[in-house]
């Protein structure tokens, strides 16, 4: 599905709870309009992985299911955001998730590079504990899979490049519920933020990732 070419030039923020499918649909509207996806979760994974200065100082607050500091992820993004793929169009997804985020992303933005599209993607607290507990992701391509809504052909291969699919290690039901708190306490203020702005955007993400990618199409245009 290709979106309409207005979508190109959108520099957006998806806000929502965490398995509330910001990923997928990031991934789908990125590739389909040739925007920047920065997904701020993937690129702390990322540190930690190569095990720099700033994925050791991320590692305990991702363990914990806490948000890492605001002063670590800030310099992360104004940075990110830099970069020429971003110059003109991106998607931010799981940032801000803070106050303090927000406000710094509105400075570190000018009039003509402002945020054009808040979308939030609302569902229920108890389906996104299930979504959570059982989301599997590829190690190699990133792909998500889910052990009952959408599984591989092959219990932990990944069906579209053989790699293998894992647990996120804070997807175990102890975190989810400290990431959830997180989420009500501190991101859940964004709505009324974004509200306020007259940007933000609701859709019920509570429905097949298909009929929420086409709704997303529209609110983007
Ligand atoms: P996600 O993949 O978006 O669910 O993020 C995984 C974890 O990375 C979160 O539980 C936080 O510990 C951390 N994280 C990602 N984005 C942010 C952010 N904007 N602010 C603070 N912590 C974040």
């Amino acid at each position: 599905m290709s979106a309409p070419s207005k979508a190109t030039n959108a520099r957006a923020v998806f806000l929502g709870a965490p398995g509330a499918g910001k990923g997928t649909q990031a991934k789908q509207a990125s590739a389909s309009a040739q925007l920047a996806h920065i997904s701020t979760g993937d690129m702390l994974r990322h540190e930690v992985t190569l095990g720099t200065a700033l994925g050791l100082q991320a590692k305990s607050f991702m363990d914990a299911g806490k948000l890492v500091p605001d002063a670590v992820i800030i310099g992360m993004v104004q940075e990110r955001i830099r970069k020429p793929d971003a110059k003109s169009a991106w998607i931010l997804d799981g940032f801000p998730r803070t106050l303090p985020q927000a406000e710094a992303l509105d400075k570190s933005l000018s009039a003509a590079s402002a945020v054009t599209h808040v979308i939030y993607f609302a569902v229920p607290e108890q389906v996104l504990f299930g979504r959570l507990t059982g989301r599997r992701t590829c190690s190699k391509c990133g792909a998500i899979w889910h052990v009952e809504t959408k599984p591989t052909k092959l219990a932990g291969v990944c069906d579209l490049c053989g790699g293998s699919t894992v647990q996120r290690s804070d997807d175990h039901p102890e975190k989810i519920s400290k990431r959830l708190e997180e989420y009500r306490t501190l991101t859940a203020p964004l709505l009324a933020y974004y509200k306020n702005r007259k940007l933000l955007r609701e859709i019920d993400a509570n429905r097949s990732p298909a009929v929420v990618f086409k709704e997303l199409l529209e609110l983007m245009q």
